[in-house]
């Protein structure tokens, strides 16, 4: 039965679910078109959510629909290690040849982006016959057991799941707001290889070239090159994670190609399955290739249904152009919130930030002291929803806006939604003590 009234559905949920999922509004969706979704009593919000970063090519478009449709109408499912099938051959081709390192690349898929990371991690440790994972503080990787290992956030998402699997060392990532530089991030990693763990013990370093759920906070380029360096002089596998900045998301279809550095592996999700569940693992064929025939796979991984949706989303990529929008979209975004009313008049921006279309706006108390505005910002988001503006926040005190908006937004919803948020902000920051 579909719920009409969102209080009625709210009741349903809880008395339903389990505690432990989240809902950030009380709302129940009835249908979504590019960057707009609109909830059964009829109200229509912009999304700049976008299913947490799985929507770069909006909300139902139409060429995914249809290729899923199409498929549909043809098989759903087989089971690919039985049962092989072009569209899982089709991806793996179109990706391998997008691979932002020298040919040749080979490409396993799999159904999130949890999995993929997983994967990538198994591939390293066969290929280089190594236990050692290293990532870096204010990651998010997932959260199946190793990847909430290699996530590093306590609430809500790993206390009390403990223990976790052993040998991930995480260490720091540098930050220009608030510290540290990449070279006291870099000093940090020949520490810890002094101190932790040999080097040779290391079988992958695992990094977000711009971490996401961290606050969208971009590696310097020079970071990232000393990690190449690292990993080249002690052999050890470098894992990109792109689940989230990938897809063009960043303005380029590898957020990790802005640095001009070549990772072994890449992790991929979200925004590549156009919307439905589909992950992969693209890497240099040769560490791909480590681990022998039925090592890897999974019931769902490169489910018919989701190649078709990933086929037609990269068309969608490359016939309307996402990769440069990604840059107009980011532009048009800082520009906006550089130019917020309170921005000049009051310190609650803390910094404007990020890469391509991926731009968070760091809110804090006090901008002498960076103190985040926790409370505020969770103000702010539920405002906003009620003013008709999905927003998620992110980062360690949860004081980052992070816009995750379709590339197929148009300027007329981004400038809507800006104004929408321009009004919030100044309305609740009207109630500070
Ligand atoms: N890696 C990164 C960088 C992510 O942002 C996420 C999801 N937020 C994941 C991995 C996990 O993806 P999934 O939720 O599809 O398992």
């Amino acid at each position: 039965m579909m719920a009409r009234s969102s209080a009625e559905f709210q009741e349903r949920r809880e008395s339903a679910l389990p505690r432990g999922i989240a809902c950030a509004f009380p709302i129940c969706a009835e249908r979504a078109q590019g960057a707009e979704i609109w909830d059964t009593e009829g109200r229509r919000y912009i999304d700049f959510i976008g299913g947490m970063g799985a929507l770069a090519v909006g909300h139902s478009h139409p060429k995914v629909v249809d290729a899923v449709n199409t498929q549909l109408q043809r098989f759903t499912h087989t089971f690919f290690g039985s049962i092989p099938y072009d569209g899982y051959v089709q991806l793996a081709e179109r990706l391998n040849a997008i691979a932002p390192f020298p040919p040749p690349a080979k490409t396993l898929l799999v159904t999130t982006g949890a999995e993929a990371v997983e994967n990538a991690i198994k591939i390293a440790r066969f290929h280089s016959g190594r236990r050692g994972v290293v990532v870096f503080r204010g990651g998010f990787h997932g959260r199946t057991l190793l990847t909430l290992a290699m996530t590093s956030q306590l609430d809500p998402y790993k206390r009390g799941f403990g223990p976790f699997p052993t040998d991930v060392y995480h260490a720091p990532f540098p930050s220009a707001y608030r510290g540290p530089s990449a070279d006291e991030a870099l000093q940090a990693l020949r520490d810890l290889f002094e101190t932790q763990i040999e080097p040779d013990q290391v079988a992958a370093m695992v990094i977000e070239p711009i971490q996401g759920e961290a606050g969208f906070l971009p590696a310097p380029r020079e970071f990232i090159l000393g990690l190449r360096a690292l990993c080249d002089a002690h052999g050890i596998v470098l894992i990109a994670d792109e689940v989230q900045s990938g897809f063009a998301r960043t303005g380029l279809v590898f957020a990790i190609e802005h640095s001009g550095v070549e990772p072994d592996l890449v992790a991929l999700g979200k925004s590549f399955g156009g919307g439905l569940p589909i992950a992969a693992v693209v890497g240099r064929a040769a560490i791909m290739d480590a681990v022998p025939s039925g090592g890897l796979g999974g019931t769902y991984a490169g489910n018919p249904l989701g190649c078709a949706a990933a086929l037609a989303a990269l068309d969608v990529l490359e016939e309307e152009n996402l990769a440069a929008r990604s840059v107009e979209i980011g532009e048009r975004l800082t520009n906006g919130f550089r130019s917020l009313k309170l921005g000049t008049s009051f310190p609650i921006i803390g910094e404007v930030r990020g890469l391509g279309a991926m731009i968070g706006i760091e809110l804090v108390d006090d901008a002498m002291c960076q103190r985040p505005a926790t409370a505020l910002t969770a103000r702010l988001v539920e405002d906003a929803a009620m003013h008709g503006l999905l927003l998620a926040s992110a980062g360690r005190a949860h004081n980052v806006i992070r816009v995750l908006a379709p590339l197929t937004v148009s300027n007329g919803i981004i400038d809507e939604a800006l104004a929408i948020f321009d009004d919030s902000l100044t309305r609740v920051a009207a109630c500070l003590p």
